[in-house]
């Protein structure tokens, strides 16, 4: 069993890159998941003394050459965190630590201030406030040139590919305020494109994105007029019944698999690629197509992450996984593992739930577990992690 730990450079800038990288090693981590790119965030550290950090738009954390870009340049960081990069590079290697690269895709406010046209559409037409389109031919470029870029100055074993399919509207530190409920239905189609590139692409296909974004429109605001009700579902199997709706809905999410094979294709083998095979549109594409999907995310992946609050999507795609030609590695996600905390998930206590996650990454045959995020707890929570994995894995 292979341990690693997502980490931020502001943290290891605070800790001192080499003693932080060493500690980690020293702690039983195998290798570092190091953030290339991040989106907007407020994070606390306790590690050395409390310390926050605050940036609200995102930014490139790795020193990216400008010249290796097209349109989209990367919005570096300062000089001083660009340099936690090389420097913790260096030192992983001489700590023994594997370097992964955590790259955060479509979630990037700034290249949606900088480049309005790469904007996310909501239905309504506005441009969502914090992501961009994975159609987006520009966002696909950029994206490549990233990661190849950080594979090419750094020898990455793994790039984590977060979010190519696009994240809820109303995700984590930007949201819009509303007032109204939502339901799933509502928020399920909100999160559907209406870009440029997107409505092109389907005209191009013989859809006609027009009657579609009425029937969507439609939809959200007969959702929110009526608040939580059982209509909700008499109004999705409608929408799940219009085919023209489903190949839309179904092309979108085609366009994250899409980036993510751009990716691996540029990338040609240098470093592996690790995504989560998802998607929130079961309801309208129904379990047969969305299954058929989950495994070509499978397919364009070197490694499938999960999430051991999800059983059954993991169960999903453990079971798409074990039936490709070539199964790919299977990696799970711990996040907030202090033993003393409340658990973020179930019931019971966290060590009760450190448990169960445990035998969920068992069950599913992770090779790989990840740890969230190594600055943001203590030291002996990181030390009684490692021991806990390492007494359920106790081959490896
Ligand atoms: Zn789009």
């Amino acid at each position: 069993m292979r341990i690693t730990s997502y980490t931020y450079p502001w943290d290891l800038a605070y800790m001192g890159v080499e003693t932080a990288l060493q500690r980690m090693a020293d702690d039983g981590i195998d290798g570092v998941d190091l953030a290339a790119t991040y989106h907007p965030i407020d994070s606390l550290s306790p590690r050395a003394g409390v310390r926050m950090f605050s940036d609200a738009r995102g930014a490139v954390y790795f020193p990216a050459r400008a010249e290796r870009y097209g349109r989209i340049r990367p919005h570096l960081h300062s000089k001083e965190l660009c340099a936690v990069w090389p420097e913790a590079a260096a030192h992983a290697e001489k700590a023994g630590l594997a370097l992964n690269a955590w790259t955060i895709t479509l979630f990037q406010p700034w290249i949606r201030d900088a480049h309005i046209d790469c904007a996310r559409r909501l239905p309504s037409g506005d441009p969502s406030g914090s992501g961009v389109c994975a159609a987006n031919e520009d966002v696909r470029e950029y994206i490549a040139a990233l990661c190849d870029d950080v594979v090419d100055q750094f020898g990455i074993d793994i790039v984590r590919l977060e979010g190519v399919i696009a994240h809820m509207f109303d995700l984590d530190w930007l949201r819009p305020r509303a007032l109204v409920t939502l339901s799933p239905l509502a928020r399920t189609l909100l999160n559907v494109c209406f870009c440029d590139t997107c409505t092109a692409n389907a005209r191009t296909a013989g859809l006609d994105p027009e009657r579609l974004r009425s029937l969507v429109n439609e939809a959200i605001n007969a959702e929110i007029a009526d608040g939580p009700s059982d209509r909700s579902a008499e109004r999705t199997a409608g929408l799940a019944a219009d085919p023209e709706l489903r190949a839309y809905v179904t092309r979108y999410v085609q366009s994250s698999i899409d980036l993510t094979r751009i990716v691996r294709d540029r990338l040609g083998g240098r470093a592996r690629i690790s995504g989560n095979a998802a998607t929130p549109y079961g309801a309208l594409l129904g379990s047969e197509a969305e299954d058929g999907l989950l495994a070509q995310f499978v397919d364009v992946a070197d490694q499938i992450a999960m999430h051991p609050a999800n059983p059954h999507g993991n169960r999903r795609v453990t079971e798409i996984n074990a039936r490709a030609p070539a199964p790919r590695e299977l990696s799970m996600l711990f996040a907030r593992v202090q033993v003393n905390s409340a658990s973020t998930h179930g019931q019971g206590n966290a060590e009760e739930q450190m448990a169960s996650d445990l035998d969920e990454a068992a069950t599913r045959g992770a090779d790989e577990i990840t740890l969230y995020n190594y600055a943001l707890l203590r030291d002996g929570d990181v030390a009684d992690f490692v021991g806990a994995v390492r007494k359920a894995f106790p081959a490896g």
